[in-house]
């Protein structure tokens, strides 16, 4: 059975689905990425994650290239940067992305990082272009366990969709406090760089011989095993980016792929949980 994540208004997705950081960056290469990120849609990856940042809103551009006659399949994820964030910039931010996602509304839209705006007024802008019909819902990206209560706290603040985090398994730091909180009031996780591609330890995880020994031993891939793993708690939906069909198509399968005990033991011994608290790591 493929695992599945659903958000507070019930949508349910796929908790596999697209980044696109490094997307749009060369045109030599955007056929490619186009083709990947459709390949993804017809095999199930229905989230697709972008943000104005990537590429200098080039990234938006491929996904809108990608969606021409199948927007309906896929569920749009893009991020508007915090000194963007405030009740006039983002309204003009927001339809600057529409514009290049050449749709009329972003399904979930996030604030990228904390700036200097205050939340109350990034909570009042992301609301009204909720009311406007531009985003379906919106949520935040890089908050630790302190910046979602202070969130929560906040008028509106309750309605934040998600909260969209690093997390793979050489940084498992969330797991100590603002996982266990998110899941209990329902706020699903998105999980960045689950290949750990920014990660100083993608390399030890791709060659580490346990990862390796199971991956071979249930006939995956380390990147399967890597992804089925960021996954197998509830309320985790993980956005690998992929610039090749084969990729994609690899990442879609980890969807069905099941971690026993005994294998989660293994890993354990491996890359310990944390046992204390740890500042969230970003990229
Ligand atoms: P990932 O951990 O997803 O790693 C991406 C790398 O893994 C690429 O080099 C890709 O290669 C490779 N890859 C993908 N699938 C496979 C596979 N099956 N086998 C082997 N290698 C594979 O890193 P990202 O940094 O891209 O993170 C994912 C997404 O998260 C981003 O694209 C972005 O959308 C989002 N993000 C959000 C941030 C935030 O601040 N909110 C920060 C960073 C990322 P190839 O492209 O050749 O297929």
């Amino acid at each position: 059975m493929q695992k599945t994540v659903t958000f507070a208004n019930g949508q349910t997705l796929p908790a596999i689905g697209q980044g696109t950081w490094y997307m749009g960056e060369n045109a030599a290469n955007r056929q490619q990425e186009v083709a990947a990120l459709q390949a993804g849609l017809e095999c199930g990856l229905t989230l697709i994650d972008t943000a104005e940042m990537y590429a200098d809103g080039g990234a938006e551009e491929v996904v809108g290239e990608a969606l021409k006659g199948r927007r309906d399949s896929a569920w749009v994820v893009s991020k508007v940067y915090p000194w963007n964030a405030g009740e006039y910039d983002a309204t003009e931010a927001c339809e600057r992305s529409l514009s290049r996602l050449q749709t009329d509304r972003i399904d979930l839209y996030l604030l990228h990082w904390r700036g200097n705006i205050p939340l109350e007024e990034t909570i009042r802008a992301m609301e009204s272009l909720q009311q406007q019909g531009k985003v379906r819902h919106w949520g935040v990206s890089n908050f630790d366990l302190d910046d979602m209560l202070e969130l929560w706290s906040e008028a509106g603040g309750q309605h934040c969709a998600t909260n969209q985090v690093l997390y793979h398994l050489a940084s498992r730091g969330i797991e100590y406090d603002l996982l266990p909180e998110c899941q209990q009031r329902n706020v699903p996780v998105m999980a960045y760089c689950p290949l750990a591609q920014a990660g100083r330890l993608r390399d030890t995880l791709f060659s580490e011989p346990v990862l390796q020994q199971i991956a071979q031993q249930k006939g995956i891939s380390v990147a399967q095993l890597l992804l089925a793993w960021v996954i197998r708690k509830e309320g985790v939906l993980a956005i690998p980016k992929a610039s090749s069909v084969t990729h994609v198509q690899e990442n879609a399968a980890a969807l069905k792929v099941q971690l026993s005990d005994e294998e989660l033991n293994l890993i354990n011994q491996a890359f310990p949980p944390p046992q204390h608290k740890l500042p969230l790591d970003v990229v």
